[in-house]
């Protein structure tokens, strides 16, 4: 039997999670020239929510700073093979935002406006270029839409292995079953971590820890706004293609995409039922089902394969978390995640020039840690999330 490879007494850099934060964050910092960067996870490879999310990559939203984030980190995804030297699949199948409410078609026509604005390529649809991007649509329920051109989706396995792969090619030491209990400071800053009696020194951590980001601050004795909430999603057995590119059905808190296997994946909200299990819920597979079925009636009959769901970490404008932690010198977070998966590759970048230059980019100081306290929250209308704590 192999025995684990010990826990190094000391790292240049602790990065706490390895998910798809904790890994591009890793990787980035490891391109920068950072040795000795170590990352340490609780769980199981891909047992947290970058293993069971989605897989869809949104390059664009209806606020200013949200559109500028994600655009960056889309056009990265679009390179990141090459980039990672690993398959990570990406897909750029166009991304359709679709309003059933008068007030939704408003909402499109104001984020056509901010899209603009920024730079990006994106337009609303005619009735008639609709049917032909979404044919299967039930088109009579549909107010707007507005077409995101290079977004898409991304397999999360095939991007996790990639970043993993790509991590330990430079020499990132990733460690899973190993569960952070404690942070150590010293002289006003961060010193170091406990796994159970074990020290690990270092004078530069980072919260990537996704739902318990807040138990990890707590540990840190620094406060962190922000909550776990689970999100849950299905799969139905394989038809044939209807659906082509990744769907938000705004009205419905509902995203979905059909994968080259034929499965129709994605999920819907139901504000009214907050959980932290991991158990299926009924409603919310009815809630599912009901949007798949009167948005697209063809999905009538197929059957639910599989269900599964996860935990992510909620901030209380629903944007990330990113930077530097103000009230203890050493520590960095990447926490409020909802949209983790299409964000991580910029999220890395941009994290990791921070930690090592000093410098904040203009794309990520709008998501600082402490614009809570400050009063500078970022109003995002046109995620698909219900606000319930
Ligand atoms: C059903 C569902 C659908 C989703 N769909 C999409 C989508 O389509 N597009 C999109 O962009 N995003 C989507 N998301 C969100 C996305 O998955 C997350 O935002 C993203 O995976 C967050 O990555 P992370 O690395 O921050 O967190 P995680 O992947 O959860 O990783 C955090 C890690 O920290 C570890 N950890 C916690 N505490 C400790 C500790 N004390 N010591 C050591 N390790 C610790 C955990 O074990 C875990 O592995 C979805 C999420 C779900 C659940």
């Amino acid at each position: 039997m192999s025995m684990p490879n010990p826990l190094p007494a000391k790292a240049s850099i602790i990065i706490v999670g390895a998910g798809i934060q904790g890994l591009s964050l890793a990787f980035n910092l490891a391109e920068l020239g950072v040795r000795d960067i170590l990352v340490l996870d609780a769980g199981y490879w891909q047992g947290g929510a970058s293993g069971r999310n989605g897989t869809l990559i949104r390059g664009a939203f209806s606020s200013p700073e949200w559109t500028r984030f994600f655009a960056h980190s889309c056009e990265l995804w679009q390179g990141l093979s090459r980039r990672l030297g690993e398959n990570v699949m990406y897909s750029r199948r166009g991304y359709t935002m679709v309003g059933e409410r008068s007030a939704t078609a408003g909402l499109l026509d104001r984020t056509l406006a901010v899209h603009k604005e920024c730079g990006i390529h994106s337009h609303l649809l005619t009735p008639g270029r609709l049917r032909e991007v979404l044919p299967a649509l039930a088109h009579e329920r549909v107010s707007a839409a507005l077409h995101l051109p290079d977004s898409g989706v991304a397999p999360h396995h095939a991007a996790m292995h990639a970043y993993r792969r790509a991590c330990e090619a430079r020499g990132v030491s990733i460690h899973y079953r190993t569960c952070v209990t404690a942070i150590d400071q010293s002289a006003g800053r961060v010193s170091g971590v406990r796994v159970g009696d074990q020290r690990i020194a270092s004078d530069t951590l980072v919260l990537a820890g996704g739902a318990q980001s807040n138990a990890l601050a707590q540990m840190a004795g620094v406060p962190l706004d922000g909550y776990p909430m689970r999100l849950e999603a299905m799969a139905l057995e394989p038809t044939r293609p209807l659906i082509g590119p990744a769907v938000a059905l705004l009205d419905r808190l509902c995203y979905m995409h059909q994968t080259a296997r034929g499965e129709v994946v994605g999920g819907a909200e139901v504000a009214e039922r907050p959980q932290h299990t991991l158990n299926a819920d009924v409603p919310v597979m009815a809630a599912t089902a009901r949007a798949y079925v009167e948005m697209f009636p063809q999905l009538g009959h197929a059957r639910i394969l599989r269900q599964w769901a996860g935990l992510v970490h909620i901030s209380k404008d629903f944007g990330p978390l990113l930077g530097a932690h103000h009230a203890l010198p050493g520590l960095f977070v990447s926490a409020g995640w909802c949209y983790g998966h299409a964000g991580a590759p910029a999220a890395g970048e941009l994290l990791a020039k921070a930690i090592v230059s000093g410098q904040v980019d203009e794309r990520m100081r709008p998501f600082a840690v402490d614009r809570f306290e400050l009063n500078r929250p970022v109003v995002e209308p046109g995620i698909v999330l219900s606000h319930f704590e």
